[in-house]
């Protein structure tokens, strides 16, 4: 892993929407490998319930991506026809802005973004 640059993604267990995320956070920030930490419809997960044992989970597994491989840059990621989280996008979008703000509770010292995929498996940056 020397001089790779990571970052990380908490994204859904979907298969459809691994490569829209690996591809775009490997563009828009330079990074050589994306860290998956996958649930299913993680935004929902971290916007409603901080405290769950799966969100600690979720917590545990962000660190040791930015612990060991010095990641910069972690995205939480909501998407369109998500099984794990059936509800219109509008909401999804506000439990993206939460789940930001749950992660950026953590005191990671990290970039926290939020990206939505749309009905095209086209990413887009919400936060
Ligand atoms: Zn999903």
């Amino acid at each position: 892993m020397s001089g790779s640059r990571f970052v990380t993604a908490i994204n859904c267990i979907d298969g459809r929407v691994q490569m829209p995320i690996i591809e775009w956070m490997k563009r828009e920030y330079h990074a050589d490998y994306v860290d998956m930490i996958t649930e299913p419809g993680p935004n929902r997960m971290l916007a409603e319930n901080p405290s769950d044992p799966d969100v600690i989970s979720i917590k545990r597994r962000v660190g040791i991506s930015v612990m060991k491989h010095a990641s910069k840059v972690v995205a939480v990621i909501g998407h369109h026809d998500c099984a794990g989280n059936p509800v219109h996008r509008e909401t999804q979008i506000k439990q993206i802005k939460a789940a930001v703000e749950t992660i950026n509770s953590w005191g990671l010292h990290v970039q926290v973004i939020g990206l939505w995929i749309d009905d095209q498996w086209a990413v887009h940056k919400i936060v």
